[in-house]
């Protein structure tokens, strides 16, 4: 299983403390993505020359040029001495290999940290975009006892697969009209309705989480949009995120420019008041930040 993080957190990604692993592979990309070395599956040299005032003397391939880093040449190289041998730490690499057995095992050795309802949480990138390494660790502490949660982007053909193995379901909706979906996160949302559809008919656990973004979003016509379907499938639970710029550095340091640097999250006073519009279609819904 490929991941480009794993580490501890409490309260966003399920309940409790929870170990999460980060996912590597993306197939959608949206424009205000906060994790873009998520997005490729194949490990990426992430540069913060800022950092050290050696990394040029750190790699034999004459790559590092001031302040600029080749990444032509960073493609073909294997033994990655920035990071493997020097450990700048002008040099980060997102993504590596981790086994099943790997994952299990440290799983029960830091059960007792999961306190009574902590677990594990598998997060991405898109996590079922490697559903049978998925399925297959997830059924393994399923067999331990272990509480999963699954974050995801409710978006794979194979979505059926997930149901009933989790102990919740967080999917993420970025907008309902087929045609803004597919500008903003560059992909079709048919399958993503259907299996947040097929989630809340097979009565799962489920949390719908929706992030916010004035321009692209949260129009007037988005939000009836959003209220039209979320009042049709009545989901367990829905929560409004409102998206804050997390991932700029992380852009310049892969050497990409950040798609959404231009969009601003909606205020209070507006998030409450759609947030109000949901609840009286009897909507358990939460504003988070
Ligand atoms: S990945 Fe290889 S080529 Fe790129 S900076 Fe590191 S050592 Fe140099
Ligand atoms: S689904 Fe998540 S990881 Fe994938 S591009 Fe969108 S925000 Fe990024």
């Amino acid at each position: 299983m490929k991941i480009f993080a794993r580490g501890w957190s409490h309260g966003f990604d399920g309940p409790g403390r929870r170990l999460v692993y980060y996912l590597k592979g993306c197939n959608f990309r949206c424009l205000w993505c906060g994790n873009p070395e998520s997005i490729a599956f194949e490990p990426e040299i992430m540069f913060y020359p800022e950092k050290s005032e050696f990394a040029t003397q750190c790699c034999p391939h004459g790559a590092v040029c001031g302040n600029v880093l080749e990444r032509e040449k960073c493609a073909q190289c294997c033994e990655r001495s920035c990071v493997n041998l020097w450990r700048d730490r002008a040099f980060e690499l997102a993504g590596k290999e981790i086994s099943t057995v790997e994952i299990v095992a440290e799983a029960e050795s830091r059960r007792a940290m999961f306190g009574g309802d902590g677990g594990v949480t598998f997060s991405g990138g898109e996590p079922t975009m490697q559903m049978d390494e998925l399925l297959d660790v997830v059924d393994a502490l399923r067999g331990r006892g272990i509480n999963l949660v699954l974050e995801n982007n409710a978006s794979s053909p194979r979505f059926r697969d997930l149901l009933g193995r989790f102990d919740l379901l967080i999917c993420d909706l970025k907008c309902v009209t087929a045609e803004l979906h597919r500008r903003i996160v560059g992909a079709d949302n048919r399958q993503v309705l259907e299996n947040l559809r097929a989630a809340v008919n097979a009565g799962e656990n489920l949390v719908i989480r929706i992030p916010l973004i004035r321009e692209l979003n949260f129009t007037a016509e988005e939000q009836e949009r959003f209220v039209a379907f979320l009042a049709e499938i009545r989901p367990p639970r829905v929560e409004l995120l409102r998206l804050h710029q997390l991932g700029l550095p992380k852009y310049e340091a892969l050497g990409q420019s950040c798609p959404a640097e231009q969009f601003n999250p909606p205020d209070d006073e507006e998030l409450e008041k759609f947030r109000q519009r949901l609840e009286t279609y009897k909507i358990n819904v939460e504003s988070i930040n």
